[in-house]
């Protein structure tokens, strides 16, 4: 398995990435979420371009799916059958819209599909597995970030803590969480660093995986591909919300609120941070 980040939108703020996810001989690629055309070709050489076999959106908003039209013309120039993959027909251009755990093969890679709804109603999560290599990565759009996860925009608390803590995790299973490296579509990890440590783990030495990760956050710009799904549910306070620390965090003395209670106030606060 092959993933080229390719940075998007750095320059205005968004800190967006597109992925090239390539099989183990790089004869077949998916492109994911390519928002900005005139970032995007740049950075992919004539052979990557004639891989490619669907562009695949996370989700709809725009800059995720804005190149699909600019992107899927210019790659059928090379041939003919360039699918669009996403969760709606509201990303443009789309030809399969996946259903919950729905496979994919490309070359050497099984792609899962993991349907996240809650940041928007059409949010995948791609779970790809190499049995050649036996890497495992995970493509979680704008669902899970390191140390964070998306804003609720089309769907509540509960939908969230279902996404992140039951779809997620089911569908990567156990046994492969310290395997899947994490693929986020934004790189916001040092700010939800700044967030944990201001508000959750305030001491060094309260949680010393998310020392660690803190450490790792403030000292490289790009962060993609570093972390682990079992790293996130070490420190990840959005996959964590049974630690007393998390609960203190948010007000809840005695231990006593509802998951989706937790879930609610943390997005507050990060929200307002
Ligand atoms: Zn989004």
């Amino acid at each position: 398995m092959h993933v080229k980040a390719i940075k998007m939108r750095w320059a205005v703020g968004g800190v967006n990435y597109c992925y090239l996810l390539s099989s183990e001989d790089k004869t077949k690629s998916w492109l994911i979420d390519p928002a900005e055309p005139l970032e995007v070709l740049p950075a992919l050489s004539e052979e990557e371009m004639r891989s490619i076999v669907a562009v695949v959106n996370t989700h709809h908003h725009y800059d995720h799916s804005g190149g699909n039209v600019t992107l899927t013309t210019t790659l059928r120039k090379r041939h003919n059958n360039v699918k669009v993959i996403a969760g709606s027909d509201a990303s443009f251009g789309v030809s399969v819209v996946p259903q919950h755990l729905d496979v994919f093969k490309l070359g050497n890679l099984e792609v899962v599909c993991i349907r996240t709804p809650c940041h928007t109603q059409d949010s995948i999560c791609y779970y790809v597995k190499d049995s050649e290599t036996a890497q495992n990565c995970l493509f979680s759009g704008d669902t899970l970030f390191s140390g964070g996860c998306g804003r609720f925009f089309e769907g509540s608390a509960v939908d969230m803590d279902v996404s992140l803590n039951l779809r997620l995790l089911e569908g990567i299973g156990e046994r492969n969480w310290p395997l899947t490296k994490v693929y986020p579509g934004h790189e916001y990890s040092k700010g939800n660093a700044e967030f944990i440590r201001k508000f959750v783990y305030k001491n060094p030495g309260d949680n010393t995986s998310f020392d660690e990760f803190e450490k790792y956050c403030n000292t490289h710009e790009v962060t993609t591909g570093h972390f682990t799904v079992l790293d996130e549910l070490k420190y990840n306070p959005f996959m964590r919300l049974e630690d007393p620390k998390i609960r203190e965090a948010v007000g809840d003395k005695i231990g006593k609120w509802s998951r989706d209670k937790v879930m609610e106030k943390l997005r507050f606060m990060k929200n307002t941070m």
